[in-house]
């Protein structure tokens, strides 16, 4: 076999074989799970190269494992980033990036709407430790522009956000970075993997992902990851993952995510149409009010963007929200009932899965939240968030015209 330059391949080759290394001992085609905690080494004099770092070697799986290795670099060849670092969920990515990057006294603006415990995170965790956030709509620019202080570091966002699928400009808010040099974009890119948006190629600096969700595909993954430039990663490595946090991902997980990965380019684009037709046939049923997902022109503004930056797919996630009165009923009640009527999506958060999750965020994920506090952010009585898996769509049609009639 020659050599296969991955930089003139497109992403469904890369998926397969980006990180990959000929097994040298028995040539196993399928990644090896080195299942071990700590490394040995030949004699004294080479132990002390590897810990130098004069040769590049592992030596304890906290710090680096060759499982988790081909993951990482897996991707971020397909995120396009110099380097990426593998965490034990999508809160160590995202905890061990902010603890990993900044300090005492700088200061963060973050999406209005980010995943709830990143939401904590902000609020309660990092203002602890003298660094503060202040929360903007990154759907609105020069709201942005005028959050940034002197001391500000970041600007963090989701894009499209959970669960109102609100969408942001990357390379505007990353164009931002020239008047106020220093600043780091980084987005959460969680529900839109590529091969549907690379924010490192629209000028963002770090990508987080929970690998839980459409990276590993499967529903059987807790994992994370960090990708960005060299540098930014040895840092996080160092200082964070490695150490304050100590989150890494386990070898058996990583084997499990280059597996699914395999597939990323052929699921997510079946994610995504599935999404596309069943978003737009929720558009067409009289008990919906609105359905919000970026690849339908009536999400104006927010479809704009998402045609310029999504490469022609939407994430395969959507939200609707039905009408108050529906069959007599209150918009929650209805909500509720719509999910006891469907057939085929299970009850449940996460997402990303090949099995159609749905989960109605007033009386699930932002049951504790006051209603007015939700209110404000687009999360109403009758919203349902859906995650539209690998089932055929028009089994999933099928079940929610039943489902509707119902009600
Ligand atoms: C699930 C999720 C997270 C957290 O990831 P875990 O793997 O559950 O820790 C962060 N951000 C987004 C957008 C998510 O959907």
């Amino acid at each position: 076999m020659s050599e296969l330059n991955l930089n003139e391949t497109r992403f469904d080759t890369q998926a397969i074989h980006a990180g990959y290394r000929r097994d040298s001992d028995y040539g196993a085609l399928a990644t090896p799970i080195y299942q071990t905690s700590t490394f040995t080494f030949p004699s004294a004099d080479y132990a002390m190269k590897v810990f130098s770092g004069e040769i590049p070697g592992y030596d304890y799986t906290r710090a680096g494992n060759p499982t988790v290795r081909v993951f990482e670099e897996k991707i971020a060849q397909l995120e396009g980033g110099e380097d990426a670092v593998a965490t034990s969920s999508g809160m160590g990515a995202i905890s061990s990036a902010l603890l990993g990057l900044f300090q005492m006294g700088d200061h963060i603006v973050c999406g209005s709407t980010v995943y709830g415990c990143t939401d904590v995170v902000m609020r309660e965790i990092l203002p602890s430790l003298g660094i503060t956030a202040t929360f903007v709509d990154t759907g609105d620019l020069a709201a942005v522009e005028a959050a940034i202080q002197p001391n500000t570091k970041a600007i963090y966002f989701e894009t499209p956000a959970n669960p109102t699928m609100q969408v942001t400009d990357i390379a505007a808010v990353s164009a931002l970075k020239q008047s106020h040099p220093g600043l780091r974009v980084i987005v959460d890119n969680t529900f839109a993997p590529p091969p549907v948006q690379r924010p490192l190629s629209l000028g963002a600096d770090v990508v987080v992902h929970s690998v839980t969700k459409y990276i590993n595909g499967h529903g059987d993954v807790i994992g994370g990851v960090v990708v960005g430039t060299k540098g930014d990663i040895a840092q996080v490595r160092s200082r964070a993952m490695g150490k304050i946090c100590g989150t890494p991902l386990t070898p058996f997980s990583a084997y499990l995510i280059i597996r699914g990965m395999k597939t990323l380019g052929l699921r997510v684009r079946r994610h995504c149409e599935n999404a596309l037709a069943l978003a737009q046939y929720l558009e067409t049923c009289p008990e919906v009010e609105k359905v919000y997902y970026p690849g339908l022109p009536s999400m104006g503004k927010d479809y704009e963007i998402a045609r310029r930056q999504m490469n022609g797919l939407y994430s395969g996630i959507f939200s609707f929200v039905l009408k108050e009165g529906t069959h007599g009923l209150s918009a929650f009640d209805a909500a509720k009932k719509l999910m006891d009527n469907l057939k085929i999506p299970a009850i449940a958060v996460s997402l990303g899965d090949p099995d159609t999750l749905i989960q109605h965020p007033a009386s699930m994920t932002h049951v504790k939240v006051p209603k007015q506090v939700r209110e404000q952010v687009g999360i109403t009585d009758g919203m349902l968030r859906f995650s539209v898996g690998l089932e055929d769509v028009e089994d999933l049609k099928a079940d929610f015209a039943q489902a509707f009639a119902r009600l």
